[in-house]
């Protein structure tokens, strides 16, 4: 299955182009722009704005069918639609088992400002409900636990109890998941991973049908001066043209993988919402698009977890996920809360047969 939109995508620009014009987008490095008399309508200065990044927020808006921002990392997108909805006195609900560097934020900054952070785990997110939270914040699937939460209902909770939702939809992509149709406020994402793809750049985006929302976090972007580089934004318009098919491929491979390895003796457990008996199954059925290329095995034990990524040919031991090739670790070499033989392993672009054979023959050599 692939993403209806990803044909228009791919001809968002073409459809408008001139004679002779450039069918490849035109990488704008630079920070002046020629500007006679008065300024309005036209590219000012490179911390304002820059045709590079605004091809590249079409393109982003089209994936999500909502007015977006890019910024220079998932982080710095996550930071703005923070400090775009919070004020001191504010409190907001944060996962205790998402992205970590989330937690950091709120604890090392946003709560020094006057701002009270509660977290609660992904699978007990809804006890206790949402009154008095000014904003809170969803990671489903969950990284690297790949818990879920029902997007829908938080949203409807959260909306009645008066708050603001916004959701990290890194794991999944908009070809995935779409919060927003399932009416989050305000989705966040870092586009290092599966966006870009080639494990080449860093970047981010914020999108939301809110234009209040949208306007802080433009305002955000301008005084706080945290923009994306023009080449890393053309980078990622060039990553974006070939998603549909990446995301088709590592999604479709993950499901077979995940099929094989739970039928292997080396693998003590595994999570992938796409196995039948995973706990978020149902969930996942109900509200996701594909079931992601991200599942975690976990092993006999910590020698043995670091044997197989250390030795598997067709899998790269490294941090973070997402990119066309293959790649996998230890989560608790960061001192994430699981078992010490917990593996997340991102599923690339190799065909699947191939890669099913290295993992396998590494598996049997433990
Ligand atoms: C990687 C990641 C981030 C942070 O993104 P950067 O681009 O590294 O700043 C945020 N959320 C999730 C779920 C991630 O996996």
């Amino acid at each position: 299955m692939t993403s209806p939109k990803a044909g228009e995508m791919l001809h968002l620009r073409g459809n408008a182009l001139g004679k002779g014009d450039p069918v490849a987008l035109p990488l704008t490095q630079s920070s002046m722009f020629h500007l006679p008399g008065a300024p309005d309508g036209h590219a000012t200065y490179g911390r304002v704005d820059n045709p590079t990044w605004v091809h590249l927020e079409h393109v982003l808006s089209h994936l999500e069918d909502a007015p977006c921002l890019s910024f220079p990392s998932g982080m710095g997108a996550i930071s703005a639609a923070l400090f775009a909805t919070v004020t001191a006195g504010s409190r907001i609900l944060i996962p205790s088992d998402g992205y970590y560097v989330t937690r950091l934020l709120a604890d090392r900054f946003l709560s020094q400002l006057g701002v009270s952070v509660e977290e609660r785990a992904t699978t007990e997110f809804t006890d206790g409900g949402f009154d008095g939270f000014d904003v809170v914040f969803v990671e489903s699937p969950s990284n690297p636990g790949l818990d879920m939460i029902d997007l829908a209902a938080v949203a409807r909770d959260v909306r009645a109890a008066g708050g603001i939702t916004i959701a990290d939809n890194t794991t999944l992509t908009p070809l995935g998941q779409r919060p927003l149709d399932l009416g989050i406020d305000v989705v966040v994402a870092s586009d290092t991973k599966a966006m870009g793809g080639h494990s080449d750049l860093l970047m981010g985006h914020v999108a939301s049908r809110n234009d209040q929302v949208m306007e802080r976090v433009e305002e955000w972007r301008r005084v706080s001066g945290a923009i994306p580089g023009p080449h890393e934004a053309w980078l990622l318009h060039r990553g974006l043209e070939t998603l549909d098919v990446r995301f088709d491929r590592m999604c479709g491979s993950a499901q077979i993988l995940a099929e094989r390895l739970t039928a292997h003796d080396a693998v003590k457990q595994i999570r992938y919402p796409g196995l039948p008996d995973d706990p978020t199954y149902a969930l996942a059925q109900a509200q996701t698009a594909r079931f992601g290329f991200l599942l975690s095995i976990t092993l006999e034990d910590e020698a043995k977890a670091e044997q197989f990524i250390n030795t598997c040919p067709l899998l790269r031991p490294a941090t973070s996920f997402g990119g066309v090739h293959s790649s996998a670790e230890r989560r608790a070499r960061w001192g994430d809360d699981v078992d010490p033989a917990f593996i997340r392993l991102s599923v690339g672009c190799e065909p699947v047969e191939e890669l099913w054979q290295a993992i396998e023959a590494s598996l049997n050599a433990l």
